[in-house]
């Protein structure tokens, strides 16, 4: 029998990640939301703070080192964390980065500005550009591909990393890999999950966790909790890329577009944006498990989760997974914003 992950082999891949990374209980919070839930620790990935794009990074980098590349090009939100982490790979591996830096949040303040992701572009020595528009990402895609061409003039050998939907989903294959990797670890424990949670950004992580997840025969659904867009826009594309990354394994029909699940009750006001739900979530994981979240992705992942459980789509007593996908420092460009909410929690 071909071992079910065989088509990942044929993607060059660079390794950037501490793995496996822990895959950890977290039984008071569990206790407090009346399930048994279980943390994926990929906010230890190891690299510069760590985070999901560590696993995506293997690919995309490992594809521009096959190509020779000595400087790579990414776009992102101010507050990035694929850029910050992009600019770490690119270090390890001698290369030069450009990022431009969108400016997705309109009230944004100082911190903001500065502080978390920023701050560390700036001691991973990344070139910064910034971009006006913030929800255009073709438009990103080709202001990068000018930059590009540019430095290629330059006698530069550029690699870009794509944020649009138009190009192949490479980065997906690190989730495609870390399902299998979790579940390793569950059947070591000798168990398995009734439901996955993550965050829905890009959809990488989401499409990848899916399709990995169901190519080893796990059935379990896999709620992706949006934090970019509202669920009627998310949703289209979570099934685009999770049939790309079906085929790029050669493994197509494990995948059907009924499978994918969305929800997007804990996304407004929007991207980047807090609420009451995320703040709750942050406040429940830290003081139950010292437990860290942040506001921008895995804050709303985990206010998803409790939604869930508290509707009953998730059932009370589940072996729930939690895949915690970094972002941790964010919270330090949030500052300003939290707060006034944690007085307000802690008087
Ligand atoms: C990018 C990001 C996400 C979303 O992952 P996608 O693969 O883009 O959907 C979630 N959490 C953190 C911390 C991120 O940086």
């Amino acid at each position: 029998m071909p071992r079910p992950l065989a088509g990942i082999d044929d993607y060059p891949r660079v390794r950037l990640g501490h793995v496996p990374t822990p895959l950890d209980a977290a039984p008071h919070l569990g206790a407090a939301l009346g399930i048994e839930l279980w943390v994926k620790r990929d906010d230890c990935t190891g690299l510069a703070m760590g985070g999901n794009k560590v696993r995506q990074l293997e690919f995309y980098l490992g594809e521009a080192q096959a190509r020779d590349a000595d400087t790579v090009l990414i776009t992102g939100a101010v507050q990035s964390n694929f850029v910050r982490l992009a600019a770490a790979g690119a270090c390890r591996l001698g290369m030069d980065v450009h990022i431009q830096l969108e400016e997705r949040v309109d009230d944004a303040d100082e911190l903001y500005r500065t502080s978390g992701n920023v701050l560390l572009d700036r001691l991973l020595g990344a070139t910064l550009h910034s971009f006006p528009a913030g929800e255009d990402e073709a438009a990103a895609d080709a202001a990068l591909e000018r930059l590009a061409g540019s430095l290629a003039g330059e006698g530069r050998k550029p690699y870009v990393i794509h944020l649009g939907i138009d190009h192949p989903p490479l980065g997906g294959l690190g989730y495609v890999v870390a399902a299998n990797e979790v579940m390793e670890q569950a059947r070591a424990r000798g168990f398995g999950f009734d439901a996955v949670v993550c965050a829905s950004g890009s959809a990488l992580t989401h499409a990848g966790a899916l399709v990995g997840l169901r190519a080893i025969g796990e059935t379990m659904p896999v709620h992706g909790v949006c934090v970019r867009r509202d669920a009627s826009r998310q949703r289209p594309r979570v099934s685009k890329r999770a049939a790309e990354l079906a085929a790029m394994i050669g493994r197509s029909e494990v995948f059907a577009e009924h499978d994918v699940d969305v929800s997007d009750e804990v996304y407004p006001p929007g991207y980047g944006k807090l609420n009451e739900a995320t703040h709750e979530a942050m406040w429940m994981a830290a003081r139950c498990e010292a437990l860290l979240l942040d506001p921008v992705y895995t804050g709303k992942a985990m206010a998803g989760l409790i939604a869930h459980v508290r509707a009953g789509r998730i059932a009370a007593g589940s072996r729930v997974l939690f895949l915690h996908t970094g972002g941790l420092p964010g919270i330090f460009a949030y500052a300003a914003r939290l707060d006034p909410w944690l007085s307000g929690a802690n008087a």
